[in-house]
């Protein structure tokens, strides 16, 4: 039988969740030699000198904003489409977001964009990998080292990507990492700050050593949340519940199902939630420290896996990357004319797929600052994911890589 494929999974197992499920309940959580264990071991991973987690991946990026001083006003050349989370701490800093549109084959900024938007006013860049591809990265950090600009790069959607053979993460002056639900190494939340600057650690550190103390509900309600996931992705959980639904969705609200995630919130807010400034749990680290053992396999087979699918589908408009860049494929997304049709039509051959739940930040209706980013723009209404994860089997490849042959 032809089991329903996910659009993606979760990367541990349902009995993991369900373990650190009962540990959290009794876990010490502010074990910090346990958290500094994991910092160093992702530190190595990235070939940086220093790590230093916070709860969040938005709340690394406040604070490495934050000590920089920058003049009230100075602009933040910002991604058109990430996580809102990111675009409220820049604001709460009072500092400009100003959008920068993407290349649409690296889905990162396209250089003479964001060579054009450099001003004396510039203070920052957040350089984000979108889907684990890589662009000429050594070039974008180049453009902005000749303007002195601050390099932050958003790495959760690309860890172990690499560009002339050094990681992704280990280019600007900060590199920041999610191990948010769905990342490749994902730790029940937290925000991995790496730089080789000794000051700048030294000063995070105080910031995080300021962190409130962990709250065991919020901790609980992340595991849930994987664990809900991880059984709703499980092949036959998928097959005869998830997937019906999905079909059913799409009938009663055929114009709202091409993200089947649920509108998130899209509201301003006056400010930061509390929930942003608890510190990473020791247990977060322990999940961490186990990650890391299988994290490069599942890599490879992922990898293994796009190159298969991508190999034997030459005609579909897979965004193409750049030269001397290794992506790391998070997601393998492709381009399409009429991805709503598209969707429908690989839902009728069991295979499910969505545009990105990330937001196009740079369109907010309740937000001032908008950007105009065509490309992303494309990106986010006319591509879809395309399975890739660990665990698709031969068969389920075959299904995939024919159904893009045969129906586009
Ligand atoms: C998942 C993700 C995040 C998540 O950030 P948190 O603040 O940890 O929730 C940030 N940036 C990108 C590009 C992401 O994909």
């Amino acid at each position: 039988m032809n089991l329903a494929i996910p659009r993606g999974i979760i990367y541990h197992s349902v009995l993991d969740d369900l373990k650190w499920l009962v540990t959290s309940l009794v876990a010490k959580l502010d074990d910090q030699p346990v958290v500094a264990a994991f910092e160093t071991r992702f530190a190595q991973l990235l070939g940086r000198k220093h790590c230093v987690a916070f709860p969040f991946a938005r709340t690394a990026i406040y604070y490495a904003l934050k000590r920089q001083h920058f003049p009230h006003g100075s602009e933040i050349i910002m991604p058109p489409i990430s996580i809102k989370g990111i675009l409220d701490v820049v604001l709460a800093l009072g500092l400009v977001p100003v959008f920068v549109d993407i290349d649409k084959d690296t889905l990162c900024f396209d250089e003479q964009l964001l060579e054009k938007a450099l001003n004396a006013n510039t203070r920052a860049v957040i350089i984000t990998y979108l889907f684990g591809m890589v662009p000429d990265v050594e070039k974008l950090v180049a453009v902005c080292r000749t303007r002195g600009v601050f390099v932050i790069e958003d790495f959760s959607q690309c860890l172990n990507g690499q560009f002339a053979d050094r990681k992704i993460g280990s280019f600007g002056e900060v590199g920041v990492y999610s191990a948010s639900s769905i990342k490749t190494l994902d730790t029940y939340g937290g925000g991995l700050l790496v730089c080789d600057d000794e000051a700048l650690a030294e000063a995070l550190r105080a910031d995080q050593a300021q962190l409130a103390p962990p709250v065991r509900t919020q901790l609980w309600q992340k595991i849930v949340t994987d664990l809900i996931r991880n059984v709703a992705t499980t092949r036959l959980v998928f097959h005869f519940g998830v997937f019906p639904l999905l079909g059913l969705l799409a009938k009663l609200k055929p114009n709202s199902v091409l993200k089947h995630t649920g509108d998130r919130d899209k509201a301003m807010i006056d400010e930061l939630p509390g929930e942003w400034f608890c510190a990473y749990t020791a247990l977060q680290a322990r999940v961490g420290l186990e990650g890391l053992v299988s994290l490069e396999a599942l890599d490879q087979e992922r990898l293994h896996n796009v190159a298969e699918i991508k190999a034997a589908a030459p005609s579909v408009d897979f965004p193409r990357g750049s030269e001397g860049g290794k992506p790391i494929y998070w997601q393998l997304l492709a381009y399409f004319a009429d991805p709503a049709a598209t969707q429908q039509r690989w839902h009728g051959k069991k295979i499910d797929t969505a545009t990105t739940s990330l937001l196009k930040i740079s369109a907010l209706p309740a937000y001032p600052y908008h950007g105009d980013t065509p490309n992303a723009d494309k990106l986010y209404s006319n591509s879809l994911f395309i399975p890739c994860f660990p665990g698709l089997n031969a068969a389920d490849r075959q299904r995939i890589i024919q159904v893009l042959n045969d129906v586009g």
